[in-house]
């Protein structure tokens, strides 16, 4: 069983991707109102060894010599992955060693003022940065930052690693109806955007159940209106990946989630510790699961549970 390495899982933008995790679930700057691995435990702007980074390379090393080659290794998780001050020489390590394999950071994009998280991301093919606001009131009520935190730095940030970086941006913005859907946020927005010049602009939205529950996600009119709003080239909707089953999809898998919420209903992470996997990977299989009806999520006590589907549909 690997701690830090996770699926390959299909990703919507990446084809297939092997995930490794180097922080603790929920270690981050942020506490997005829409994070799908629920609140922030960990607020800090602390880089640190949080998984060490020899025993991560060693278990990388083990999966890439013993399995078909996935499309890219993706630096995500539960957590900021550029909080790891070990990122870079993992990074350096893949890319000396399998020079075949892509490497995509997904990163919240706040750590990018530090000249040295931009130098460590920079052998990367594709970094994938968030924006979601430009007022600092709005940016506090998506992304609850740490208190440390101001947009106007974050976005000073990103302009100067896309000046540095010479590979792959695609800035992803979360739509959250009524909070940064306005004329006037994507205004600002599109201001941001236009300095930061992303070479794609992806727009985002809710498909799980976020960190809050009195949020939804935006219609697919809605992400329309955004984009006509926002009139950039190289935007696109990331649409719902097509369900894919990949190779690694296991039944057995599927019917032990099955199996252990019939008992109770149960958080992610509570399916994650019984079975001993990652919460990413449980997240792809409880996906399918509601999609096809099997499985339902119900708000209990500011947390998401999934049961089986009941017969009546409620
Ligand atoms: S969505 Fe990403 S950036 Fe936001 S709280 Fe979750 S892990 Fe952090």
């Amino acid at each position: 069983m690997y701690k830090y390495i996770f699926g390959p899982v299909p990703s919507r933008r990446l084809g297939i991707s092997l995930g490794i995790d180097l922080v603790p679930p929920k270690t981050c700057q942020l506490n997005c109102i829409y994070c799908e691995c629920g609140r922030t435990t960990n607020l800090t702007l602390d880089r640190k060894e949080y998984v060490p980074v020899i025993p991560a390379i060693l278990e990388l090393k083990d999966y890439l010599d013993n399995n078909p080659l996935p499309d890219y290794v993706t630096f995500s998780g539960a957590g900021e992955p550029t909080l790891n001050s070990g990122i870079g020489r993992i990074i350096e390590t893949i890319k000396e060693d399998y020079p075949a394999i892509k490497i995509a950071v997904l990163t919240n994009g706040t750590s990018l003022y530090d000249t040295e998280v931009r130098k460590e991301l920079l052998p990367a093919d594709v970094v994938l940065p968030s924006l979601d606001a430009v007022s600092e009131n709005i940016f506090k009520k998506i992304n609850r930052p740490h208190s440390a935190l101001e947009i106007n730095r974050i976005i000073e940030g990103l302009s100067d690693f896309r000046n540095e970086f010479k590979n792959q941006i695609w800035l992803e913005i979360f739509i959250v109806p009524g909070l940064n859907d306005s004329e006037e946020e994507l205004a600002l927005i599109k201001g941001a955007v236009q300095k930061i010049k992303p070479d794609r602009i992806q727009l985002n939205t809710l498909d799980r159940p976020g960190a809050v529950h009195d949020i939804r996600a935006a219609t697919r009119e809605e992400l329309l209106r955004v984009m006509r709003i926002l009139d950039l080239d190289n935007t696109e909707i990331v649409a719902r990946a097509p369900r894919q089953k990949i190779a690694s999809y296991r039944k057995d898998i599927e019917s032990a989630i099955l199996e252990t919420i019939a008992r109770r209903p149960m958080t992610v992470e509570d399916i994650a510790q019984i079975l001993g996997l990652h919460t990413n990977e449980i997240n792809k299989y409880l996906d399918d699961l509601e999609h096809v009806d099997k499985i339902q999520h119900v708000i209990q006590q500011q947390s998401v549970f999934y049961k089986l589907k009941s017969e009546s549909g409620s």
